[in-house]
Order: C-alpha cells, then structure tokens, then sequence
C-alpha cells in the first residue's frame, strides 16, 4: 500500500485529536481541528457506539499517521517488535522512535516528520560519516549524526544549527553546538514518548 497523500488534517479530524503533522500551523489558529473538531464528510446526528475493534484500530491508526507510515511498514515493525525482548507496545514505540526521519525531527531540525523525511530522502545526513538518505533507518545507540555538504548549505538547517540552535531535544539524544553533531546517547524508553497512546490496544488489535 502506498503512504497517504490526502490532507492531513482530515486524519486529525478523523481521530478526534491533534496529532500535530504540520508543524507550526498546528500550533497557530490556522488549524482546521481547532475550526471543526468533528469527523470529516456528512455529519450524522447523536454519538456513533465505537466498537472495541474500532478502539484498537484507531489507536494503531493514531501511531502510524503520527509517523507517516504505511501499513505494510507498520505491520513489519510490529512483526519485528514481538521477537524482540520486552513488551511488544512499548518495543514498536522505541522501533518507531530510532528512525532517522523521527531523529531529525526530535533534534528540532525539521518542522515536521514529513518535513523531516524529506530532508533526510535529499542525503542532507550522514551516520558515522556515510550518506545516509533512507529515512526508516533504525539510528543505533553511539550512532552520529553530521550534516552533509548538502544539508549545511540548506538555508533552514543553517538557520537552525547556527542561529537559534536546536531546541527540546530529548535525554536520549545529545546534541554538540560546536561540531554540529548528534548522537544517540541511550535507546529511547517509553517515558520518553510523550503523546497519549494506549500500545496496549495495538498489541491486542494485532492479537485478534
Ligand atoms: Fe492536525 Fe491541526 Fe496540524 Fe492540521 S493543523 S495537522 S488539524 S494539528
């Protein structure tokens, strides 16, 4: 299945909550949920029972919007999740957390994890000095994190990097001013994810 271009406001009026994918607009009174906060299309009248299926769905549904991805992608990470020691739920958080287009987006280089993928889809970065363009890649504990030729010549970056500096950056990440470099100090843990989200429905939608 290809990844949704539609808008993407409609999924934040679909969920019933802002999940934050544009940005400062988000944050602005230029957001369509703040104007309608109610489901896109025809509205039918009195409250709609949501079945427990419908609840798990949507909490899995909330995750993968929230990280722009697909649900083949979504269902890979799960699949890899349960082989991994832990508790499923928090281990897909942590997996979805260590992609490089989220790393980016968490150091505050990016407005947005769409924003984000596609700086990293130019080869604005590189890990341990290699280009590194794909944005699903998992960035590992000690990994660092340089910008390219490209992405210190990219006008918002430089902004960012040499004029505000990053900002809100998480424990797990540390960021160097003078070198420009970041790196994952620690594996990020559950605590660390910050929106609501009830994993425990994910894992027991995939339970079914
Ligand atoms: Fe969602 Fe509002 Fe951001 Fe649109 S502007 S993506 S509705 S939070």
């Amino acid at each position: 299945m290809s990844r949704y271009t539609g808008s993407k406001c409609r999924l934040c009026r679909r969920q019933g909550l802002k999940l934050l994918l544009k940005g400062p607009r988000c944050l602005s009174n230029k957001c369509a949920f703040e104007k309608r906060p109610f489901p896109p299309g025809p509205q039918r009248g009195g409250r709609r029972r949501v079945s427990s299926y419908g609840t798990q769905l949507r909490e899995k549904q909330k995750v993968r919007f929230i990280y722009g991805i697909t649900e083949r992608q979504f269902n890979n990470y799960f699949a890899r999740a349960i082989k991994l020691p832990g508790l499923p739920g928090e281990t897909l958080l942590v997996l979805l957390e260590k992609r490089l287009d989220n790393v980016v987006f968490r150091l505050g280089l990016a407005d947005s994890r769409s924003d984000a993928r596609q700086m990293v889809r130019h080869g604005h970065y590189l890990i341990n000095g290699k280009k590194a363009s794909i944005p699903s890649l998992l960035v590992q504990k000690g990994d660092a994190i340089t910008l390219s030729d490209k992405g210190k010549s990219n006008l918002k970056i430089k902004e960012i990097t040499e004029e505000k500096g990053p900002a809100n950056i998480p424990g797990w990440i540390e960021y160097n001013t003078e070198t420009r470099q970041a790196s994952l100090v620690s594996e990020p843990k559950r605590s660390d994810i910050e929106y609501d989200v009830q994993e425990k429905l994910i894992v027991e939608f995939y339970s079914r």
